[in-house]
């Protein structure tokens, strides 16, 4: 450990580093913390005893469902291998939940890669549907694994939240790389895809690479990059989406053995709805480990300091060191 009194947030080992499609500015600051296991109490673990409104049986806990791939029985009856409900305490009217198994103990991580690829599908489906709402632009698709993440119940789900406006932060981002992309002629994802260095690549399918970006906001912070240029994740075809589920739970897996199982972030980052398909925009899902927490100081900058650099978060969940 390095000038490790307090005040010493910034000390020698620290790099400043500019992402280059955003623009935003992240520190990497290694000696803030030591060894990546020495990260405590953000474990997704916690089972709790509890009713849970999201198993067979239970039905009649949530409002009535929107969608349901089932094998058996009728809508909010049990049968189901995959539930679309409202959200019971929406953000927004477009709130929904989709719950991934009827099993209460399996996660995206280890269930059988058909019922992954049937998940991401169920994903497209609702995109598709909300998009032919007109006055619905922008949708996100997340998943908070873990009390560390958010979640209030353990049960496997990912929720879809669909706005009337594209937010800020995403403007700029679709800004930012159709002004990087309209000067350089090639998708700034595309190209990040394509030259990430091995220092940064994690693993690699035939239709996607997983790297640790240049500039991570967060220590393990993991992005799934499709290697053919696409704005819109529901636009991925069949055979495509078989090989993302088996990427995601690959990624998913290499995390949990690296970092415990860890409370986790995942956002599927994808074109506001009614946009075309767009040259300079390029879908991914972002995994976030809830590892360490966000202070002050990028509360009032806006400016995130990681204290595990991208390269070694590569290195470990590549699997090159034990
Ligand atoms: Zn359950
Ligand atoms: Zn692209």
């Amino acid at each position: 450990m390095a000038g490790g009194h307090d005040g010493g947030i910034i000390a020698d080992l620290s790099e400043f580093r500019t992402d280059p499609i955003t623009g935003r500015t992240v520190i990497i600051a290694p000696e803030r913390a030591g060894r990546p296991n020495e990260f405590q109490n953000r474990r997704a673990v916690s089972r709790t005893a509890r009713i849970c409104a999201f198993c067979p049986g239970n039905e009649k806990e949530t409002p009535p469902e929107i969608l349901s791939y089932r094998d058996a029985g009728r809508a909010d009856e049990p049968g189901w291998r995959i539930r679309v409900v409202p959200n019971k305490y929406p953000a927004l009217p477009a709130h929904e939940v989709i719950i991934e198994t009827p099993d209460h103990n399996l996660t995206l991580a280890d269930m059988p890669l058909p019922q992954a690829a049937e998940v991401l599908h169920c994903f497209q489906e609702r995109l598709a549907a909300l998009r032919r709402n007109e006055r619905l632009q922008f949708a996100t698709i997340f998943k908070n694994q873990g009390e560390g993440a958010g979640a209030t119940i353990e049960h496997a789900h990912t929720q879809l939240l669909a706005l009337p406006d594209v937010p800020w932060s995403i403007r700029q981002e679709l800004e930012a790389s159709r002004s990087d992309g309209e000067a350089s002629g090639v998708c700034a994802y595309c190209r990040m895809a394509r030259q990430a260095p091995e220092s940064r690549r994690v693993l690699d399918s035939e239709g996607f690479t997983v790297i640790s970006p240049y500039a991570a906001r967060f220590p393990f912070e993991t992005w799934i990059v499709p290697k053919d240029h696409g704005s819109h994740f529901d636009a991925v075809g069949g055979e495509g989406l078989a090989d993302l589920a088996g990427v995601f739970q690959d990624t998913l897996r290499r995390i949990n053995r690296a970092l415990e199982g860890p409370a986790y972030n995942m956002v599927i980052q994808t074109a506001p709805l009614q946009a075309p398909p767009l040259a300079y925009y390029h879908w991914r899902i972002e995994i976030i480990p809830r590892l360490n927490k966000i202070g002050g100081f990028e509360w009032g900058t806006g400016v995130y300091i990681n204290p595990t650099p991208p390269e070694e978060a590569a290195r470990r969940l590549s699997g090159e060191e034990a």
